[in-house]
Formats: structure tokens, sequence, C-alpha cells
């Protein structure tokens, strides 16, 4: 069995699923006692994100390419960032290690195509929904993201980084990120990507009408 390396803590929330997927799925395959052999390198989320608000990301690339080079080091044969977000610096940090990185986005790609959609609604931190590196990746896979009104990303944001990074579940954010959802299906979104680790924690397929793509689950399976 190969050794994962988890680059999590960002935020402990959403890197527990991950523990907990990959441990599941492990053993779903093998049975009896088995589990994941895995090697997690938790960070300090709060400089992350003081980071990301001050858009230091050269300091995050630096935080996230020693924590890969040590999880190297320990003998992990490969290993994921278990945030969207922070896939903002995959590149440079793939390009100062020698163990794979697993990208979340070529793996939600990958199970995007297996349904046959080309266009899809993305929600996540106001970087993901923003910036180029996210919606171009799906891009290259001939995958097209749309994303919701500016006053909806705002709002998305602070659910992210007001509750579900502090583990707080409310039925009213549910009932309002739903709304939002069906805005994106209303403009062409042929199925949702739930790209923020923590969205998971409050909706599911259970909310929404077309296929939802729950990141957190799509990349800790692809590691197994
Ligand atoms: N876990 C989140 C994500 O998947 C947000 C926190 C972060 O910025 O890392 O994007």
């Amino acid at each position: 069995m190969k050794t994962i390396g988890l680059i999590g803590g960002m935020s402990w929330e959403s890197t527990l699923e991950y523990y907990r997927i990959i441990n599941e799925s492990v053993n779903k395959r093998l049975k009896g006692h088995h589990s994941a052999k895995l090697l997690l390198f938790s960070l300090d989320f709060e400089e992350i994100v003081r980071l990301m608000n001050e858009n230091k990301w050269v300091a995050i690339a630096e935080i996230i390419i020693s924590a890969a080079k040590r999880l190297e080091k320990a003998g992990a044969d490969f290993f994921l960032i278990c945030t969207n977000t922070i896939h903002k610096v995959a590149e440079e940090v793939e390009g100062n290690v020698s163990i794979p990185l697993i990208h979340i986005v070529d793996e939600t790609a990958k199970r995007i195509k297996e349904k046959g959609l080309k266009t899809v609604g993305l929600l996540g931190t106001k970087f993901t929904m923003e910036e180029k590196f996210y919606k171009e990746r799906l891009r290259k896979h001939g995958i097209t993201a749309i994303i919701p009104e500016k006053s909806e990303r705002d709002y998305v944001d602070k659910v992210i980084f007001e509750e579900l990074t502090f583990g707080i579940i409310k039925r009213s954010s549910r009932e309002n990120l739903i709304r939002i959802i069906d805005n994106l299906i209303s403009k062409g979104a042929e199925g949702i990507v739930l790209g923020c680790t923590e969205l998971p924690l409050i909706i599911g397929q259970e909310d929404v009408d077309v296929p939802v793509f729950d990141t957190t689950k799509i990349h800790a399976e692809s590691a197994v």
C-alpha cells in the first residue's frame, strides 16, 4: 500500500472529512481491519487566512512547499492539498517537490466528464469563484464554470469563513445556499461543484436537483 501525504488544517473541519473518507474507502476495498497509510501535515489556519486576506500568495506557496517537502521526506508517495482555494499555488508547489500532487480540479473534472456535463455552477471562496486559476483549469478539461452574482459570492464566502470553518451549520444558511444554487441552475448549470472542502458539510446531493460534485469526497477517493 502506498502512503498518502495530506496537507490539511484548511480548515481542520474538512481535513477530518478527508481522514474519514480515505479510511472508509480503503476499508471498503480491502475489508478486515485495513486502514489507510497516511501522513498528515496540518497547518495553523489562522496564518493562512491572514496571508490570503493580505494577498500574500508567495508566502502561502512557501508554507505549502515546506509542508510538501516534509511529507516527501517522511515517506509520502504522493500528496494532496486539502483545500480548493490553496490550489491557486499548486503549480509552484508541484515544481518544488518530486512526489506527485493529486490536483483537486483535475479529479473533479474527471467526474464531471464521466457524467457528460459541459457547464457547471461553481461555489467556493471568493478566490476560487472570482480568480482565474480554478475556472481556467476546468476550461482545459472542456468544462465551463458559471459563478453566482457578486452579492451571492460575498454571501457564500462569508458562510465559509464565518460559519463552516468553525463547524457552525445553520439551516438558514443552507436555505440561502440552495437559493443561490437554484439561480445557477436557471442560468444553465447542469451540475454544481462544491468547490470548497467545507461546503459538503452543509449541502449535499439531496438538496439539489442536478448532479452535485463534492470536491472533498472526490479528492479523498482519488487518493485511495
Ligand atoms: N477549505 C476551503 C476550500 O476548499 C476554504 C478554506 C481555504 O481557503 O483554504 O477552498
